[in-house]
């Protein structure tokens, strides 16, 4: 294929502080890149010029065929829609798909950004092959996304895939959502962060109190491992707790649905503890034949997950 006939397209990624934005040629490398600060308090109509710039950065000159974005939810994929983006001042009710694609010149669609990382771990990450993959993405909140028959799972609306509100633990901890015992709530990074907090204030002696002051930093799930690790009993309890709850969400999971691969991905992943406590958990509780059929691994693509699905949505609408 010439040059003139080659096709690219970007996926951007955008976040309440960053917009990423990645260039891909139609066998899926990617050719170019830019990063830049969301700058939320700008409001939509500047981010939105912002992203239209990131996008020609990235595509460094190539003629692009069409933009994928991943943005934060709730979306309304089926209109182009963005809902509602708590970490981004203004956004209500944006038709952030037209607004791209009318200042862009090119075809443009959005989705959600933990769908659009699903879809890319699973065409080309920890979902390789697979015909049924969820993505349990454990950061500071907990997001995911369904692949059921190859496909993204949308549901009604869109709205399918809300892993981290699953209710896990009822009457328990409230979750940012405000409801009560949601899978955020109680094995987030937010959670182990808060669990880290309150057993340095009331051991302020103990080792997880010591590791933090030794590591500078606030007590978090990253010292709350650390001190794990290190045979600290009150850290390893909450650990587990923890790894209990996110081993229920994966039983659910993996009983409902029962898929090929489950891709855990996100920062906390790094507590072996954690994820170890929660695979034994899942192992011991779901259907045995589930069970046998499912593996748990690590998701593959990190924080440019999104930004690749989002422009894999791009190349395959303009393949449909
Ligand atoms: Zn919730």
């Amino acid at each position: 294929m010439s040059e003139a006939n080659a096709v690219y397209v970007v996926g951007i990624d955008l976040g309440g502080t960053k917009i990423l934005s990645l260039c891909l040629d139609a066998s899926h490398n990617i050719v170019g890149r830019d990063y830049r600060e969301t700058q939320a308090a700008d409001g939509p109509d500047r981010i939105i010029a912002r992203m239209v710039q990131s996008a020609h950065a990235a595509a460094g000159g190539r003629k692009l065929r069409g933009i994928g974005v991943s943005a934060p939810g709730p979306l309304d994929t089926k209109r182009g829609i963005v809902t509602e983006a708590p970490n981004l001042p203004g956004w209500v009710n944006i038709p952030l798909q037209q607004l791209i694609r009318d200042q862009a010149g090119v075809p443009a669609w959005i989705e959600n950004d933990a769908n659009a990382g699903a879809l890319a771990e699973h065409r080309l990450g920890a979902g390789r092959g697979t015909q049924h993959m969820v993505l349990v993405a454990v950061g500071t909140g907990v997001g995911g996304g369904l692949v059921l028959d190859g496909r993204l799972y949308h549901g009604a609306s869109g709205g399918a895939g809300e892993v981290g509100h699953m209710i896990v633990d009822p009457g328990g901890t409230i979750c940012g959502c405000g409801r009560s015992g949601c899978l955020e709530a109680v094995a987030s990074g937010k959670a182990l962060d808060a669990a880290a907090q309150r057993i340095a204030a009331a051991e302020p002696d103990g080792l997880l109190a010591r590791i933090a002051k030794r590591e500078g930093e606030t007590p978090d799930a990253r010292s709350l491992d650390l001190a794990a690790n290190d045979g600290d009993a009150s850290a390893i309890e909450a650990l587990t707790r923890a790894g209990n709850f996110l081993g229920a969400g994966l039983t659910n999971l993996v009983n409902l649905l029962n898929p090929d691969v489950i891709a855990i991905g996100g920062s906390v992943r790094k507590s072996r503890l954690f994820v170890q406590t929660a695979i034994e958990s899942m192992q011991r509780d779901a259907f045995p034949q589930h069970r046998a059929d499912v593996r748990v691994v690590d998701a593959e693509l990190g924080d440019d997950a999104p930004a690749i699905g989002a422009a894999l949505i791009a190349l395959e609408k303009l393949n449909a």
